[in-house]
């Protein structure tokens, strides 16, 4: 969303920059009921229905909804998981719980931060995903997710992220309503723990005294963008 004159020329300029320039598309008409002097559409950039995608691969592998309590290396190189079941191979993806990684690898040096989202009816429906500031994704029939907040303070050992609060909705509709037109009207609300570390970077590999376990972890703010990569690496 490109609110000024100024911000157009850069988007412009900058379509030359060597790294940026590939990402930098068209600038597309604003529909009606945004402020803004126009769409700026980034290239490449795509929408995953997550929980699409996940139901998708679930349904090719074996899913056990079970907490690991006991993971054991034995001496042939597997390992058991809860006293009973063997595996040739591990790989550990706990996210901000990390309780396995870290006691296998010792601290990931987490900075987690947590995030609130909305989902939101909107009177003036501007029928394209959108970004700022924040994001305003349709979901179809005018209604809309808007979000993320950013929120400090989660606590070594959270098993869940702190409830829905109104300050953080409040920062998110005030956000919307500066590029948005007519009624917002809210009608849930989510949260949810980003694994952020505190140099940002993931943490991912094959542990050096044990070579049949592997994690992946650390993925912050950039979870579903970075993972299929990561994991790809660190499957070769
Ligand atoms: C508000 C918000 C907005 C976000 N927006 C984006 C975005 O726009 N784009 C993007 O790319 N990313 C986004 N993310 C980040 C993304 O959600 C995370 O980076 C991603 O979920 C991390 O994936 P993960 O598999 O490492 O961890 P998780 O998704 O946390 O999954 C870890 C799983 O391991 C399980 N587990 C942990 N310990 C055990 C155990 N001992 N036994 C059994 N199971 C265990 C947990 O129950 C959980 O199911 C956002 C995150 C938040 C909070």
């Amino acid at each position: 969303m490109l609110r000024t004159v100024q911000e157009l020329n850069d988007w412009q300029a900058l379509s030359d920059h060597p790294a940026l320039g590939a990402y930098l598309g068209a600038i597309h008409p604003v529909p009606g009921g945004v402020h803004g002097v126009g769409l700026g559409e980034v290239r490449g950039s795509f929408r995953l229905n997550v929980v699409g995608f996940l139901e998708h691969m679930r349904a090719q592998v074996e899913v056990r909804n079970e907490s690991v309590e006991r993971l054991e290396p034995q001496r042939d190189g597997s390992w058991t998981i809860n006293g009973t079941e063997r595996f040739d191979r591990v790989l550990l993806a706990e996210g901000y719980q990390a309780r396995w990684t870290e006691h296998l690898w010792g601290p990931l040096g987490f900075a987690r931060t947590w995030g609130q989202g909305l989902n939101v009816g909107l009177s003036l429906d501007p029928g394209v995903m959108l970004h700022r500031s924040h994001f305003l994704l349709p979901d179809g029939n005018g209604l809309y997710q808007l979000g993320a907040s950013f929120g400090w303070g989660i606590e070594h050992g959270d098993q869940d992220p702190p409830e829905a609060n109104a300050s953080q909705a409040e920062e998110l509709l005030n956000s919307a309503r500066e590029w948005v037109d007519g009624s917002i009207d809210v009608q849930g609300q989510w949260t949810g723990i980003r694994p952020n570390t505190q140099d940002r970077r993931p943490r991912w590999g094959w542990h050096p005294e044990h070579p049949t376990l592997g994690m992946l972890n650390g993925l912050g703010s950039r979870g579903t963008l970075h993972a299929p990569l990561l994991a790809q690496e660190l499957w070769s």
